[in-house]
């Protein structure tokens, strides 16, 4: 196995008028190639600050994040969005899809973004919405379509461009424990077909339990394991 992820003494803190909030405080730990890793830790523990720090969407106090043998820490801006681009799909409780757009536009415009749009990535689509069973449903907008569907055309989106990991934010959050389970099982299955790493941070021990291994997160730290 090889690291994809690997997060050095992490620390982060938030500065709010004169108050010092620590959010991270020296977090580290790998993830290999292939693993699902979920983050679990109750509200405040510092689940969020960690997603953005991985996903390269802010900058850490001290510390390093690795991702897929490349310093993210020590890329220019313009590399660090262009690395996110190649590397890494993004999926968030609120699903984020463009309400304008139907579901087929709302996928590939991650393509047209990273510049994949191409002959070739036109098989990989017809897949993975075959694979999330939305096919049918590519003509339709976000407000048509179940919270559990917009869930599957938000994470088509973040597996479109084949992306080394994925990074998920509560990817159940807003959806029913039926929705959540088939988001849940996508997720697995996507990283078997697709071969993904995929981090998922959530506060719900059943969401948790489809990863391979639980991080649990307490005041900013690791822990041996969180009360949630
Ligand atoms: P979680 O995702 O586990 O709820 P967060 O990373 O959102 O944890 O928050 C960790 C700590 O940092 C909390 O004390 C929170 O209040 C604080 N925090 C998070 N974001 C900000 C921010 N933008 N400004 C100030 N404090 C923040």
């Amino acid at each position: 196995m090889s690291a994809m992820i690997v997060a050095e003494n992490l620390s982060k803190t938030y500065r709010v008028g004169k108050v010092d909030v620590p959010a991270l405080r020296g977090v580290s730990f790998t993830v290999e190639k292939g693993e699902f890793v979920a983050v679990v830790g109750p509200s405040g523990s510092g689940k969020s600050t960690l997603f953005y720090l991985l996903g390269g969407l802010t900058h850490a106090d001290s510390g390093r994040v690795v991702i897929d043998g490349e310093d993210f820490t020590r890329l220019s801006d313009a590399q660090r969005t262009q690395m996110r681009k190649r590397k890494i799909g993004f999926v968030f409780q609120k699903f984020n899809l463009l309400p304008t757009l139907d579901a087929y536009s709302n996928i590939a415009i991650a393509q047209d973004i990273a510049g994949t749009n191409s002959k070739k990535d036109d098989e990989l689509f017809q897949r993975i919405v075959g694979m999330l069973g939305i096919a049918h449903r590519l003509r339709h907008r976000p407000a048509e379509l179940s919270g559990g569907e917009q869930q599957r055309v938000a994470l088509a989106r973040a597996l479109i461009n084949h992306p080394a990991i994925v990074l998920a934010d509560e990817p159940t959050g807003n959806l029913d424990s039926k929705n959540s389970e088939v988001v849940l099982d996508m997720l697995r299955h996507s990283k078997q077909e697709l071969g993904q790493t995929v981090l998922m941070i959530t506060h719900n021990p059943e969401a948790a339990a489809y990863a391979d291994r639980i991080i649990h997160m307490r005041d900013g730290q690791i822990v041996p394991e969180s009360p949630l």
